[in-house]
């Protein structure tokens, strides 16, 4: 399967997590993944290999260069 940006937000929306920090927050930190130059194909960071989407829902995750 080959994955896009939109079939992993849609994976990630899917996923029950237990410390969602969210809507308001994931739309923001997203936002900046989006304008950073470390992310790859709109979906992993290069600095810590994750795909954003998953990670940015967590309450306890930060960005690895502190961006958010
Ligand atoms: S987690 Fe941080 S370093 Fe990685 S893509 Fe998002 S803003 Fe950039």
């Amino acid at each position: 399967m080959d994955m896009t940006p939109e079939l992993v937000q849609e994976m990630a929306e899917q996923e029950e997590v237990a410390d969602y920090v969210g809507d308001e927050i994931v739309e923001k930190r997203l936002s900046i993944c989006k304008k950073c130059p470390r992310l790859i194909g709109g979906m992993t960071c290069a600095d810590c290999g994750c795909f954003v989407q998953f990670r940015v829902r967590h309450k306890t995750a930060a960005c690895i260069n502190g961006k958010w």
